[in-house]
């Protein structure tokens, strides 16, 4: 294995002496300017296997294909694959057996599917939050479907729920892991151990749903 390099080092009046590994594998530390540059290698070298370990997973994460909307390309819903069609039809975008596109949306075609996705989110994320939310006893002030590409939920302090129509790519079980997740945040408003044991009550693997969702993350696009 080749030993990590730093690709971007920025020195402010912070500190402490800081790491991250960006998406896209770029390791970026940010340090001190009394900070010297031999502190900084050793830092790197104490560090070094966790940077392995890291990008390696990096690279393990499935990419995205851009999609080019062609007959039988693969669309996700709900974890399942279904193959674009592109039909004539008066139904702008429908999910048969496949997910079957009118050639009149054409050429606003992207469009049309992410409007279907927003819409089919927005009925099956109410769904779900409707269901959990019986069961651990709460109740959101409104849930409203984000855009949002890198956060998959959010609920703020007055108890407005968000979620990123993306979700609806993934299996239903990942996607109530989000709901649980912001509904457990309406009873505790931080990352507590007592937020967790209320998500863990009601999802005792939780942890694997989020290993999934880091892991398959660029997969859940357009
Ligand atoms: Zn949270």
């Amino acid at each position: 294995m080749v030993k990590p390099h730093i690709h971007t080092l920025i020195r402010s009046r912070r500190r402490t002496i800081c790491l991250t590994i960006t998406e896209n594998a770029q390791v970026v530390v940010k340090a001190p300017f009394w900070i010297t540059a031999r502190y900084i290698e050793d830092f790197m070298n104490k560090k070094q296997n966790w940077i392995i370990k890291k990008l390696e997973a990096i690279k393990e994460r499935p990419k995205a294909k851009i999609k080019e909307y062609e007959n039988g390309e693969e669309f996700l819903y709900l974890g399942k694959v279904y193959n674009l069609r592109i039909v004539p039809s008066r139904i702008p975008v429908k999910l048969k057996d496949e997910l079957e596109i009118s050639t009149n949306v054409w050429p606003k075609h992207k469009e049309a599917v992410k409007i279907w996705y927003q819409e089919e989110a927005a009925k099956i994320i109410g769904d779900r939050c409707a269901y959990f939310s019986e069961i651990m006893d709460c109740e959101p002030v409104s849930i409203r479907i984000s855009n949002a590409t890198r956060r998959w939920g959010s609920c703020s302090a007055r108890g407005k729920l968000n979620f990123s129509w993306r979700l609806v790519m993934a299996p239903i079980e990942i996607l109530d892991y989000v709901v649980v997740h912001e509904l457990a945040h309406l009873h505790e408003l931080n990352h507590s151990r007592r937020f967790w044991a209320k998500v863990k009550s009601v999802l005792p693997d939780y942890k694997e749903k989020q290993k999934w969702l880091r892991k398959n993350e660029p997969l859940l696009s357009l």
